[in-house]
């Protein structure tokens, strides 16, 4: 297969993990016979630095004629003045409307041998393998209108609008089930459809897609139910599927199932299709850019290059290649290699690229 991929290292470690998941990308092309062509441009801090603005033209139109997307990450302390005109989470909130991209995935799989950097206890951890899918760009944080005003006593007050409409629920729900087949066949619906009118529409409409997909089991939850049942039940869930408001919390929720940030993948889909008829996504590592160990060499690249993975996965359909780099990841852990971030006192941290070495042995 050929594709073309724009990397997007922004600021601080986003670099360093960037060119991690780069030599690994290379790796897979070459043992599979695939032709990854990439191109990398600036966004963030750097391209504020470079051109004035977070995100430059020259960077959307190369996303935009990229089969996918691959993201560092972006800030820091130097471009953090609250009365800056321009910042540089501009650019990947410009870039995720510029690109449609109307859904976020977040797996949530503790890995075994990390399990003790999570708070809750392992009996309850073991098993555990959910994505979730939060709706990116609807609900309370788009709404119109919003407002803060002062009312008829003379007193501040302010308001936003919960607002969904039949057409974004369904493009969502729908990825959702199409993913869940391939996967354990349940879809979990988070709504507050006691109390909510967009939650009840959210509901009605999760509910007809449902209808096309009888082979999928669909459990509904009230948002404060599943918030518990995340934290008392987590295996049983498989795929999740939210509004904005409730994916933001729940999937941070769901971080602390893993424990380990440096871990973590994540990717974000929109409505095209790109040139292998996938959804055209953007990945990137939950963490941020880390500016108190960048430029050091030590930032853990295991979320990124899971990221990538995921990549593979949804926008170009390579599942074997996909599988081959986590059970690379996998092996490398089970190995008891780790970087400063998952180390347990006393155990040797190895540095970015040793540790993205030890997944390219896995690798060959
Ligand atoms: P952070 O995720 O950058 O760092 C939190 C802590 O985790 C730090 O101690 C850091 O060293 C550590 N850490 C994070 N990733 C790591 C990795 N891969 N390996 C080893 N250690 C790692 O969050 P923060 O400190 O709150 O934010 C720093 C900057 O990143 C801010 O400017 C923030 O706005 C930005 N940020 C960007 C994104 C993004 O680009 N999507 C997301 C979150 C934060």
């Amino acid at each position: 297969m050929k594709a073309k991929i724009t990397l997007l290292p922004g600021d601080g470690i986003g670099p360093e993990v960037i060119g991690a998941a780069q030599e690994i990308l290379n790796k897979i092309g070459e043992k599979f016979g695939h032709e990854f062509e990439t191109e990398s441009h600036h966004i963030g801090g750097i391209a504020i630095d470079e051109t004035g603005v977070p995100l430059p033209d020259e960077t959307l139109a190369s996303c935009k004629k990229a089969d996918a997307v691959l993201l560092g990450a972006v800030g820091g302390p130097k471009w953090d003045d609250p009365d800056a005109a321009v910042r540089p989470e501009q650019g990947l909130l410009g870039l995720r409307k510029a690109l449609g991209l109307f859904a976020n995935l977040r797996p949530v799989q503790p890995h075994p041998e990390l399990m003790g950097a999570s708070p809750l206890k392992e009996s309850y951890l073991e098993g555990v393998d959910m994505l979730i899918f939060r709706e990116l760009t609807g609900g309370v944080y788009f709404g119109e209108p919003r407002e803060k005003r002062i009312n008829k006593n003379g007193e501040e007050e302010a308001f936003d609008t919960m607002i969904y409409s039949e057409s974004e629920v369904l493009r969502i729900a729908k990825l959702a089930f199409e993913i869940a087949g391939e996967r354990r066949k349940k879809v979990t619906s988070v709504d507050k459809a006691n109390v909510l009118e967009s939650s009840r529409l959210w509901r009605k409409t999760v509910a007809k897609v449902a209808a096309d997909y009888p082979d999928i089991e669909l459990e509904n939850l009230l948002v404060d139910a599943a918030t518990m049942h995340l934290l008392s039940r987590p295996r049983d869930f498989d795929v999740m599927v939210t509004m904005n408001l409730f994916g933001d919390i729940i999937t941070d929720e769901s971080s602390m199932l893993t424990g380990s940030m440096g871990n973590m993948p994540s990717a974000a889909l929109g409505e095209d299709l790109n040139s292998v008829g996938k959804p055209r996504g953007m990945y990137e590592p939950i963490h941020g850019s880390a500016p108190d160990i960048a430029g050091k060499g030590i930032a853990n690249p295991v979320g990124m290059i899971l990221s990538m993975a995921m990549m593979l996965r949804h926008s170009l359909g390579l599942n074997a290649e996909a599988e081959t780099i986590e059970k690379a990841v996998d092996s490398v852990l089970n190995a008891g290699h780790r970087t400063g971030d998952i180390a347990k006192e006393g155990e040797k941290a190895l540095g970015t690229a040793e540790m993205s070495e030890k997944i390219i042995e896995e690798l060959l």
